[in-house]
């Protein structure tokens, strides 16, 4: 069951549910996006992360396309490779925090700063839309 590669929709479910249907990576959440999220296998399948509850998570299509199959990232300020962010094992809060007026995510440790980079967190588009929603109070929502 673990070896296949099929997402039931109740498994889909819980995955969206746990994570309070918003991406586990940016924290968007998909009441406020037009695309569907998706389900990401936090270990990649390419790397045998087997489709089970423990290694999926829910993410946006920008955060779990810039993933793809990617384990590991380059710190920016050390320049070392780490491991990425682990929605199941990590605490966003601990490695992410918000820039003064919610635009950027910003890496407080070097996975997060990693993290941050490699799935690509705060494009323009994306980081002026977060600005005008946390004006409205709409985002984020609470951690
Ligand atoms: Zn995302």
């Amino acid at each position: 069951m673990g070896r296949s590669r099929f997402i039931s929709q109740q498994l889909r479910q819980q995955v969206a549910e746990r994570a309070g249907f918003a991406c586990e990576y940016c924290r968007l959440p998909q009441s406020l996006a037009t695309s569907t999220f998706e389900i990401d296998h936090i270990l990649a399948r390419t790397h045998g992360g087997p489709t089970e509850i423990g290694n999926l998570c829910f993410a946006c299509p920008v955060c779990n396309g810039a993933k793809h199959a990617q384990q590991r990232a380059r710190d920016p300020e050390s320049g070392r490779r780490v491991r990425l962010f682990n929605p199941r094992r990590d605490q966003w809060t601990r490695h992410f925090e918000w820039s003064d007026d919610i635009g950027d995510i910003i890496g407080k440790t070097a996975i997060g700063r990693a993290t941050a980079v490699a799935l690509d967190m705060n494009p323009p588009r994306i980081v002026r839309l977060r600005q005008v929603w946390a004006s409205l109070g709409m985002f984020p929502h609470d951690d």
